[in-house]
């Protein structure tokens, strides 16, 4: 399967349960050549729900949202960053484990039952990809996914 990249996001950004909550401001950037991506669509397209909706949550009043995909070396790269509340650096190493959330009391009213990034991070290795995150507290947070392409 081929995944329109650029479709996929435009309907998950237009999702309504992402303005529900708070101000949210999308910044979407794809390159030429990361428009198409050999990709499962519904577990590929739950992926990135799941990114979209952790930087809905973990972010103060408003937020901004930055997706971009570019091409590198045979991999597409796509990026999902928020100006949200960070992951502390001691953490990053546990937030794609089964259950896992950060016992931060930032978090504590935010509801949610630590599955979403295990499973995130299990699509993207089903496809021979990696997924990272980037973090800095109360800065940003951005996770990379890495796909090969063909
Ligand atoms: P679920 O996704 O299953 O509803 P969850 O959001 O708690 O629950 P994950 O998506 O697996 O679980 O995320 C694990 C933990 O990583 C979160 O509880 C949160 O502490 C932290 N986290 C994830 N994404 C972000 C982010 N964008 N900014 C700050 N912290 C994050
Ligand atoms: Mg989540």
């Amino acid at each position: 399967h081929d995944v329109d990249v650029t479709a996929m996001i435009d309907e998950i950004v237009s999702m309504e349960k992402f303005r529900a909550v708070k101000p949210v401001q999308f910044n979407i950037d794809i390159a030429e050549g990361v428009k198409q991506v050999p990709a499962d669509p519904l577990h590929f397209k739950n992926a990135l729900i799941n990114l979209v909706d952790n930087a809905v949550k973990y972010s103060k009043e408003s937020v901004t949202i930055s997706i971009t995909a570019v091409k590198e070396s045979g991999f597409a790269c796509i990026t999902v960053k928020d100006n949200g509340i960070g992951i502390p650096s001691t953490e990053v190493k546990n937030v794609f484990d089964k259950f896992y959330r950060v016992p931060t009391g930032d978090l504590h009213n935010v509801k949610g039952s630590g599955l979403g990034l295990s499973y995130v991070r299990s699509v993207i290795e089903a496809h021979g990809g990696t997924i990272t995150v980037n973090s800095e507290i109360n800065v940003q947070t951005a996770f990379i996914i890495s796909i090969p392409l063909k």
